[in-house]
């Protein structure tokens, strides 16, 4: 039984999504103490709450009780199986954290699943869909994992209601990688998403980025989704170089204009682009779990964040294997390795 307490380090939802992908994985129990306790709303929201209720179900786990704001879970694993699956959040909570929860466990299942997750499919706080699609699984399906991900719904925060489905082929294993440099650019461009607002905010945005780009025109596209969708608008904005690609985004929110959504995308495609690192601080983040499963691997990126290191540091508790961040001129390398 490994004890976690989950107001370590930064305190929030991570510790317990790697805990339980890592529990099924591993078939190692686990209790946890103090969850989300740096949060501003601690315990178990509705995100947390289907994820260990997603995990509970893909491998029959047993588990304490489970209630909206628990500040504490024991969860004892049990085989787990592939198949279809289809959960629920019933906020705009994301659906893209719960998928990313339960498709470790899956990679390595029986059979392949075929997941349906409602939810929020762009909330600002958790990797967009495009972010899904176009950054982690393509690094995933580089260490052999296969996995196509694509939403029938967007669900915006705060409304939710969006629908994101996976499919998920499980692979013998996964193998380690290195992302080191991210290569010549190949293409670039942004996609500015309005549903039931009006597409002059996502114009707005767009002319933003072209400036402080410098693109053409046609590097640019500005989509209105059904009224049903809405109301809701992201900015996102997509780097493909030749060894990675970064999406970077921001949720328009009613007391931001436009162009101050836009500045916050630049910002860290900018902070991206100077530092020269292969991936960003979320996708730094969100590879450490896939590495480690691999045994090895290494990464540069332009940032560590707090989320990173306690990340890092719940994996070893799982799994034999260590990591080290490393100054390297304006970027770090991350570094996985057995223990
Ligand atoms: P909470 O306790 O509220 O659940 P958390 O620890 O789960 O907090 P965050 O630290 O905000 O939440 O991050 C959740 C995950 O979402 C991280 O893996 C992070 O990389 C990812 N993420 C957040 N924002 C973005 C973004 N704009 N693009 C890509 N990934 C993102």
């Amino acid at each position: 039984m490994i004890e976690l307490d989950g107001s370590q380090g930064e305190g929030g939802g991570q510790i317990l999504r790697s805990a339980l992908a890592l529990a099924m994985v591993t078939q190692t129990p686990f209790r946890i103490r103090n969850i989300r306790a740096g949060r501003s709303k601690p315990g178990l929201l509705r995100q947390h709450l289907v994820a260990v209720q997603a995990a509970a179900e893909v491998c029959s786990a047993r588990t304490s009780p489970l209630a909206l704001g628990a500040s504490e879970l024991e969860f004892y694993p049990g085989r787990v199986r592939g198949g279809a699956y289809q959960w629920a959040i019933g906020s705009a909570g994301s659906a893209v954290l719960v998928l990313q929860t339960v498709l470790p466990a899956l990679l390595f299942a029986d059979a392949p699943s075929q997941l349906c997750i409602s939810g929020g499919t762009h909330n600002g706080m958790a990797p967009p869909l495009e972010f899904l699609q176009q950054a982690f699984l393509p690094r995933l399906a580089e260490m052999g994992a296969q996995v196509q991900a694509h939403a029938s719904r967007y669900g915006f925060y705060p409304a939710g209601g969006g629908v994101l489905h996976a499919d998920i082929q499980p692979c013998s294993q996964l193998a380690p990688r290195e992302w080191l440099e991210p290569g010549p650019r190949v293409q670039g461009w942004a996609e500015a998403i309005c549903a039931a607002l009006p597409l002059t905010i996502a114009e707005r945005e767009l002319e933003t980025l072209r400036k402080g780009m410098n693109w053409q025109p046609q590097q640019l596209h500005a989509r209105s989704l059904s009224q049903e969708e809405g109301p809701g608008n992201i900015l996102l904005l997509t780097l493909q170089h030749a060894n990675t690609t970064e999406v970077f985004s921001a949720l328009g929110e009613k007391q931001l204009s436009s162009e101050q959504v836009a500045q916050k995308v630049l910002q860290d495609a900018r902070r991206w682009c100077i530092s020269q690192a292969a991936v960003s601080e979320y996708l730094a983040d969100q590879l450490m779990l896939p590495l480690a499963l691999a045994g090895g691997g290494a990464f540069s990126c332009d940032m560590v964040s707090a989320h990173s290191k306690t990340n890092a540091e719940v994996i070893s508790r799982f799994l034999p294997v260590q990591f080290s961040f490393t100054p390297d001129d304006k970027r770090y390398l991350c570094q996985v390795f057995p223990a």
